[in-house]
């Protein structure tokens, strides 16, 4: 986590080891959020990155930083700034980088407990926006999902529950419209994920789930539910112009994510990053390496398969 651009290397005064500590720390998160990183224009692929194109990717760190390790920032500073300790030897940003990057890597990767959240499902909208309040959002379900022992009951309902987040990604939006964007929309987004999953634990369907926003005050925003928020292209302007690139990113979206890679056990998206290959029959009980016996899956279904 360098300050990239500006040249200034706030770990300056740490020693040689807490330097390269620190270096290694933030490459690897930088890495596990902006790789691979995409180009200009309409979205054209699954495989994006997690956090975006990386255009923000300084605050972006240090607001997560300090979501993961609860730093209060104090007033006056910039939000973006890291609410880091004024310290000399570096312990504690290594501390806070290291808490960092377990969460990261459990978001995000093939270590073996990462959950290989994929960002079209929970971090982009449906034209292809980056969405850090959902990144945000999500981390900290996951993380209370992790707190509370409830892995696999999450992995038990993550294929209807991620189908009702993109068939509903209006919801998300909805919700940074009325809250306001980056943290400001967390605890209701964090709620929206429990309630719906919930839902989907007790055997409810997307109606139920739908019908119990009608009926909350807490998700009375809402409704009615709003079709897809692409503008329409009764514009003049849009006219002539065509399609823009939200309404190109969400057609190539809906189109892709018939065809995206399932995993073999729980049957959600597996992102490019998060790819693990299993034996479907394992090895020590006769599991042969043929192609047959093969399937793709999250690192966490795999390390967590009985
Ligand atoms: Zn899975």
């Amino acid at each position: 986590m360098t300050r990239a651009g500006t040249g200034h290397q706030y770990w300056s005064p740490f020693g040689p080891e807490k330097q390269e500590r620190t270096k290694e720390l933030g490459k690897a998160v930088y890495q596990a959020l902006y790789e691979p990183p995409i180009d200009e224009g309409p979205v054209r692929t699954l495989d994006l990155p997690v956090a975006g194109k990386g255009y923000n990717a300084l605050p972006f760190v240090f607001d997560l930083v300090n979501q993961v390790n609860r730093v209060s920032v104090p007033d006056g500073k910039r939000k973006s700034e890291p609410g880091l300790p004024d310290e000399t030897d570096g312990a504690e940003t290594i501390k806070y980088l290291e808490s960092t990057s377990k969460l990261v890597e459990r978001i995000t990767g093939d270590t073996p407990g990462s959950f290989g959240l994929h960002p079209v499902v929970y971090f982009y909208s449906r034209t292809g926006a980056f969405q850090p309040s959902a990144f945000f959002a999500a981390s900290r379900f996951i993380e209370m999902i992790i707190f509370g022992g409830k892995v696999r009951e999450y992995l038990a309902a993550r294929a209807p529950f991620e189908l009702f987040l993109l068939n509903h990604k209006e919801h998300v939006s909805l919700t940074v419209h009325k809250f306001g964007a980056g943290e400001r929309s967390v605890p209701q987004l964090v709620l929206y994920f429990q309630t719906v999953m919930a839902k989907f634990q007790n055997g409810k369907s997307d109606a139920d789930i739908l019908a119990k926003f009608a009926e909350d005050p807490n998700f009375q925003y809402l409704l009615p539910a709003k079709p897809p928020l692409l503008r329409g292209s009764s514009e003049d302007s849009e006219k002539k112009t065509g399609f823009n690139r939200g309404t190109k990113s969400a057609t190539f979206i809906g189109a892709a994510i018939a065809g995206a890679p399932k995993c073999g056990l729980c049957g959600a998206m597996v992102h490019k990053n998060s790819m693990h290959i299993d034996h479907k029959q394992r090895v020590r009980e006769g599991g042969g390496n043929e192609f047959t016996n093969a399937q793709i899956t999250h690192p966490i279904c795999d390390s967590m398969k009985n």
